[in-house]
């Protein structure tokens, strides 16, 4: 399917028999590779845009290394700036001794939200945190009855109040709940809506700042790709995140998303999603993901 970007540098160099070392004309050609590479694995064109010219200018400016391919030495500059982008190191999910640490779970429909809830919830108890999880998506029954399954298959208790009340004062409660019972965590499972709907944006701005949250973590599908970008630029400026979830990466996508709504928000991703199951969550680690983007 996807041809490596090593394989096509090494051609790339290859056609410009003679150029042992990095140079202006070689530069632009690998950097069209790396273009090609970075949109085939879904990333947002303006981030591949920002993101190429920084290679560039790392990849003028460096040193040409006795006994290195060229093409080896690009990769590597290029693979350095996607884990840097990325941020390096995994950023484990907040947490404050001897308090309620609150989660707020925020998404489109569909994505794996409720999902990704459970999934949390199983993480942090397998780390000996006690865990409640809140169901305020009171639009599709559904989805209360489907947290209240995976609590159960989990061991988790869930808190709830039935679909006619008001997310809000769900949200309010169930924290209250747990801060009462001395729970470690508390997660916050929103409503999610097929696109972006200014009422969902409102509803869920109403409850953050009615529990003022220590993580709200936006639940991004990897499959989406470009729209990734658009998703999180929205939900970064109208609820603003401190981290994500990527959904869906035991799919064929390459992941490119987690480049785009890191670069976008700058909040880390902070675990992956690796299938249904609820043991299917993984911390993100930027090197993995640097090497799966390029292929
Ligand atoms: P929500 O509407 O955002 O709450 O989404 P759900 O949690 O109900 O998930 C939607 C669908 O995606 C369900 O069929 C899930 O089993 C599936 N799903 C969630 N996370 C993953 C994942 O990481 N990998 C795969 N393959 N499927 C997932």
């Amino acid at each position: 399917m996807f041809d490596a970007l090593s394989d096509r540098l090494e051609s790339a160099w290859k056609k410009l028999r003679g150029q042992d070392k990095i140079s202006e004309s070689n530069i632009q050609d690998a950097l069209r590779e790396v273009r090609r590479a970075l949109l085939e694995a879904d990333v947002n064109l303006q981030v591949v845009k920002d993101f190429i010219a920084e290679v560039e200018t790392k990849a003028q400016g460096a040193e040409v290394i006795a006994g290195v391919r060229p093409d080896q030495q690009f990769i590597k500059i290029v693979h350095d700036e996607l884990v840097q982008v990325m941020g390096e190191e995994n950023v484990p999910l907040a947490e404050e001794e001897g308090k309620t640490t609150v989660v707020l779970m925020a998404g489109l429909q569909g994505t794996g939200k409720t999902t990704a809830t459970a999934k949390l919830a199983l993480h942090l108890r397998k780390l000996n945190r006690s865990c409640l999880l809140v169901a305020t998506d009171v639009y599709r029954p559904a989805a209360i009855d489907q947290l209240i399954t995976l609590g159960k298959q989990i061991d988790v208790p869930v808190f709830e109040m039935g679909s006619d009340a008001n997310p809000v004062e769900i949200a309010r409660q169930g924290v209250e709940r747990a801060r009462a019972e001395g729970i470690n965590t508390v997660i916050v499972d929103t409503a999610g809506r097929l696109q972006i709907d200014q009422d969902m944006m409102a509803e869920l701005a109403n409850i953050k700042s009615t529990i003022a949250p220590d993580e709200t973590l936006l639940v991004v599908d990897a499959m989406t790709g470009q729209e990734a970008a658009n998703l999180t630029r929205t939900f970064h400026d109208q609820i603003g995140i401190t981290g994500a979830i990527l959904t869906k990466m035991d799919g064929d996508s390459r992941g490119g998303a987690a480049l785009s709504v890191r670069q976008i928000s700058g909040a880390p991703i902070k675990f992956i999603g690796v299938g249904e199951k609820v043991e299917a969550l993984q911390p993100f680690y930027p090197d993995r993901m640097a090497s799966r983007i390029l292929g």
